[in-house]
């Protein structure tokens, strides 16, 4: 959960006010970047400058292969393993194995996807086998990783890639949809999606935006040197203006870690809990008394039941530490969450745990903690969820949930100078003019 340390913000190509049917305007995003954060940039320099000058390892014996020689370029398929794609280029296990190994600690293949580019250096070897020189791809927008053979053995890196962040100031008017009308402002769809999941503990997307609402972002976004979109960066602050009335929410992490959305007063936009941990799902037994399907008699049913197919996700429903990740006896597959000091939240009969979840793994609110399963005594698919208030298992459905977390102490204060850094950046990428929307009717 590390954070972000202030931004750094560079000039870097500038997209011109963009006016689109005169109803939305979009702010050049950096130019007009003041001295804050030119401070900011500076601030960074040293750092940044030390780093480029660590000499790569081996460098002279690597830098003896040109570019030239990548003559071949292999595409992973659904199912390929790097191990696999090579070998299928007649380079020998031993080489392959060597290779694979020198990556390790650096980058593992597991991560690749169908789809990766590699290019490859090969030699003609003994009969129709070929002999691995380098490897090189790029897994993400961050980083190169290279393998070459340097006359012993493989050595690997990974080279960082420097990307220039980008501020980016948004106004717009909702005229169609929200979607239509941020994709024509070129909002990523993956910052739209972090604006309507900050919001949507408090508005219902479906129901409650009109024709003449209004939107506004500030957001970064990462570029490669020639300007081009590498992938899109925080969302730092986000504002509906619904019937006339705004509501403005600002990105910061406190201390606990965990990044989230405020109010301008200092209060998560998050309820404490979800009431449902999981998509698409329909419940099937709700809290209450009922006969046991499996043991035949009455009993409390002291959760509720989600119906849905073996492998559906579950979600945390609130931030918090798992308590317990394993078979829990007619509970089956079981993880146990503790939120803070009154609830818990407990998710029985999985088919299997999330990635990473164990006793001790802090979770958010929306991470994938398991799997939809059948476990232990259940005579289907469905998801056991229970809300556990000091002790004792109540009805999900019957809390009252509380107003999102308010920052106190330290943390409001940290929020406070957040909030402040932020509504300056606000004000230096206002849009120059505003252009009242003429609405034909
Ligand atoms: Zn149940």
């Amino acid at each position: 959960m590390t954070e972000k340390q202030p931004p750094r913000y560079r000039a870097i190509r500038l997209w011109q006010p963009k006016i689109s049917n005169g109803s939305t305007v979009r702010s050049a995003p950096v130019r007009r970047i003041g001295t804050l954060l030119a401070a900011l940039a500076l601030a960074t320099v040293p750092a940044l400058s030390h780093a480029m000058e660590e000499p790569a390892p081996d460098a002279a014996t690597l830098t003896e292969i040109t570019d030239d020689d990548w003559s071949t370029t292999a595409v992973l398929e659904s199912g390929d393993t790097l191990a696999g794609l090579l070998a299928s280029f007649g380079v020998s296990h031993r080489e392959v194995h060597a290779a694979v190994e020198a990556m390790d600690g650096i980058f593992s293949p597991r991560r690749l996807r169908a789809g990766q580019e590699i290019s490859l250096m090969l030699e003609p070897a003994d009969g129709d086998g070929q002999r691995l020189l380098g490897l090189k791809m790029r897994p993400n927008v961050e980083q190169d990783v290279e393998v070459r053979f340097d006359g012993d053995g493989y050595v690997a890196q990974a080279i960082p890639r420097q990307l220039f962040p980008s501020l980016n100031a948004v106004d717009g008017e909702i005229n169609r949809s929200l979607f239509a009308d941020a994709s024509a402002l070129e909002i990523p769809p993956a910052t739209l999606a972090a604006m309507i999941r900050a919001f949507s503990f408090d508005v219902d997307f479906q129901r409650e935006l009109q024709p003449g609402d209004r939107f506004a972002l500030l957001y970064e976004t990462l570029h490669e040197h020639d300007g081009q979109l590498a992938k899109p960066g925080d969302l730092l602050y986000a504002e509906l203006i619904l019937s006339g009335k705004p509501i403005g929410i600002y990105r910061f992490t406190p201390e606990s870690g965990f990044t989230d959305y405020f109010t301008a007063d200092g209060r998560s936009v998050r309820k404490s809990l979800l009431r449902t941990p999981i998509d698409g799902a329909r419940i099937s037994s709700g809290y209450g008394m009922r006969r046991h399907p499996i043991l035949g008699y009455s009993k409390m049913h002291r959760g509720v039941d989600f119906a849905a197919p073996t492998g559906t996700p579950i979600y945390a429903a609130g931030n918090g530490v798992v308590e317990k990740a394993r078979r829990n006896g007619g509970y089956g597959k079981y993880v146990r969450i503790r939120h803070n000091g009154t609830y818990k939240t407990a998710y029985a009969h999985l088919s299997r745990y999330g990635r990473g979840i164990k006793a001790g793994a802090r979770v958010k609110q929306g991470q994938v903690i398991g799997y939809v399963g059948s476990t232990g005594r259940s005579t289907g698919p469905h998801l056991h969820y229970e809300v556990i208030s000091n002790g004792k298992q109540v009805n999900p459905r019957s809390i009252k949930l509380p107003a999102g977390e308010r920052l106190k102490g330290a943390d409001l204060k940290a929020f406070q100078e957040a909030r402040e850094r932020i509504d300056a950046l606000r004000e230096r990428h206002r849009p120059q003019s505003t252009i009242v929307a003429v609405r034909q009717r």
